[in-house]
């Protein structure tokens, strides 16, 4: 049934090497069709939190050991990552991640890989990921390690769109890139979202930025939520400012 939640966390607890608590108890929720951000420090959990979604913890020693997930009217606590790619919860992990000696066109290609459409509707999907991304469709021959990051960045977001998701968690999209190409970044955030009604949650260290495309927020310390509210009320919020946007 779809209801106005496309994700919701209910106090979720996260353990490291059985011992370490790193995950303290977090909800939150992302409407469907939302942008929402989680902001934080570094080690402040946002990285644990979208891998605890999409059930990447265990190559980490990782482990969900209280709460519940939900994703599109469905427990997906304990759901594989490519079974939650299937249902259309995808992750675009920090780093980027492409395969730097495949060519751009490849690496959309790999992200097809959950499907079982055929052949000439991921055909129409890539031409579409062109549409969406020319940058790509530049590059679509050169070898992924040798585009600069901001392409590198379109092609983990484009491969990840080759699945045809309902949601990318976004991890740290902005990492290591000049404030120009952050911001076209998040201009195709924003695109995905309004015109291919793909809903986001984005964990990042740029407060500002992250502010200025997400309708709401949720800042984390030391593996717990501290604050949330509207994106604008954030950004106006004393402390916030103080504390994250650098301007006190
Ligand atoms: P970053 O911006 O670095 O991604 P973050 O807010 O995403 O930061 P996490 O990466 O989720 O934070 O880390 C949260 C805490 O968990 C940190 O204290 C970190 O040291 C710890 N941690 C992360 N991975 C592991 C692991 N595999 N084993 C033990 N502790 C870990």
């Amino acid at each position: 049934a779809a209801t106005d939640t496309i994700l919701s966390l209910n106090n979720i607890e996260v353990i490291y090497d059985h011992v370490i608590l790193v995950l303290k108890g977090v909800s939150l929720t992302v409407p469907r069709k939302g942008i929402v951000a989680i902001l934080g420090a570094n080690g402040a959990g946002k990285t644990t939190t979208l891998k605890a979604i999409s059930n990447l913890l265990k190559a980490e020693r990782g482990e969900v050991t209280k709460g519940s997930i939900v994703f599109d009217g469905e427990r997906v606590d304990k759901m594989s990552p490519s079974e939650l790619v299937r249902r259309g919860c995808i992750q675009v992990m920090e780093g980027r991640h492409c395969f730097g000696h495949l060519s751009i066109e490849e690496n959309l290609l790999t992200g097809a890989f959950t499907r079982r459409d055929g052949n000439a509707a991921i055909k129409r999907d890539l031409e579409k990921i062109y549409e969406l991304f020319p940058r790509l469709k530049q590059r679509r021959n050169s070898q992924a390690g040798y585009t600069s990051g901001g392409e590198q960045q379109m092609c983990a977001i484009g491969r990840a769109m080759m699945s045809k998701p309902k949601m990318i968690l976004l991890d740290e999209p902005s990492m290591g890139l000049a404030p120009q190409i952050v911001e076209e970044i998040f201009e195709i955030v924003r695109r995905l979202n309004d015109k291919e009604d793909v809903s986001f949650l984005v964990a990042e260290q740029n407060t500002n930025m992250a502010l200025r495309y997400a309708t709401y927020g949720y800042i984390m310390e030391t593996g717990r939520v501290v604050m949330d509210g509207e994106a604008k009320m954030l950004r106006e919020n004393e402390d916030v400012k103080e504390f994250y946007l650098g301007v006190a």
